[in-house]
């Protein structure tokens, strides 16, 4: 995740917690993606700040920092330097049809050259621990997908050296749209004020944002003609909860949308205040947030330097 702005209900069901659930599954890592999020200028002491909230937050969802890494990317040098070779492997052609570079580009009066080669800094913090899958939100599929195209180009020319990596999308929640427009995905960029439920809002903030969420014109859920506002809420409900199909039709069948959007705001609270509480506790106590932070990068960083060593001797490049 990157270090910037405030996290929401969309990178917790898209991604966090299923972090969280595949944890013991697999040997995970999870980074904290400062570099990326320097493609758009950041102030720095708030950029410093935001990579200890970040990390805080990984803790508060539950990932247990004894079994898996969690570590800062500009804390590995190697991600920087794997980026480099992999930007000398990839067409620019392929990096300017990423949709999120064409949307955030729109945006820009100049574009930073970072932007468009953002990207290949993704391939290369991902094949750089030879990673197996990727568990993302349905936003970063694109990415996943070039990552792929870059590692095939790179085995190509110089011989088997990353593992391609898969996509695992979470089944519910991999696209949480905005409340106040559910035709475009939250996003923490986003500046409407009913946009987002941020993961630090309080109850009541909540209670508000989703009571004002957009919905159709129809009084009450219509499972055959319900409008993506009604469907949006009605996943989030079923993303945190984790009821089946046949039981969400059962429960909001018929449901007025006031009523739908109560529960959805007392399940999202319910969910929401432990993690709060836990984040506290996490945030009081800095030593053990940076203790995490620098066994999170010891622990990988011989991983990457590996990776890094066995690509430069495959391109030729001096390894001393
Ligand atoms: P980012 O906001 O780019 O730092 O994304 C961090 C993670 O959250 C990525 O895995 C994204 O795919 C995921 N994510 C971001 N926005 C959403 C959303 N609206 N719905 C589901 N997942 C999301």
């Amino acid at each position: 995740m990157q270090p910037t702005g405030n996290l929401h209900i969309g990178n917790y069901l898209g991604a966090l917690k299923n972090w969280v659930r595949i944890q013991n599954d697999f040997e995970c890592i999870f980074c904290i993606v400062d570099l990326h999020a320097i493609t758009v200028y950041q102030d720095p002491a708030e950029l410093r700040r935001k990579i200890e909230e970040i990390a805080a937050l990984y803790l508060a969802a539950g990932i247990d920092p004894t079994t898996c890494s969690i570590m800062v990317q500009s804390a590995v040098p190697a991600h920087a330097e794997l980026g480099w070779m992999l930007t000398c492997v990839t067409p620019v052609g392929w990096l300017e049809r990423m949709t999120q570079y064409k949307a955030k580009a729109a945006r820009q009066e100049s574009v930073i050259s970072g932007l468009l080669q953002y990207p290949v800094l993704m391939a290369a913090d991902i094949l750089l621990y030879q990673a197996g899958i990727v568990p993302v939100g349905e936003d970063q599929a694109q990415h996943l997908e070039l990552t792929r195209d870059v590692a095939q180009r790179f085995n190509s020319l110089y011989g088997d050296t990353f593992v391609v990596p898969g996509t695992a999308l979470p089944a519910v929640g991999a696209r949480v749209m905005g409340l106040d427009d559910p035709t475009q995905k939250m996003s923490k960029s986003a500046t409407g004020q009913n946009h987002a439920v941020a993961l630090l809002d309080s109850p009541a903030a909540i209670r508000k944002t989703i009571m004002r969420a957009t919905t159709d014109s129809n009084p009450a859920v219509d499972f055959d003609n319900a409008g993506p506002g009604v469907l949006n809420l009605i996943s989030i409900y079923q993303a945190f909860s984790g009821d089946t199909d046949d039981s969400i039709k059962a429960r909001f069948a018929g449901m007025r949308y006031g009523d739908l959007k109560k529960q959805v705001a007392e399940m999202t609270i319910a969910h929401l205040e432990p993690f709060q509480q836990r984040y506290r506790e996490i945030v009081a106590d800095p030593a053990y947030l940076a203790k995490v932070l620098s066994q999170g990068a010891d622990r990988v960083a011989p991983i990457a330097n590996q990776t890094v060593r066995t690509v430069k001797e495959r391109m030729g490049l001096y390894v001393g």
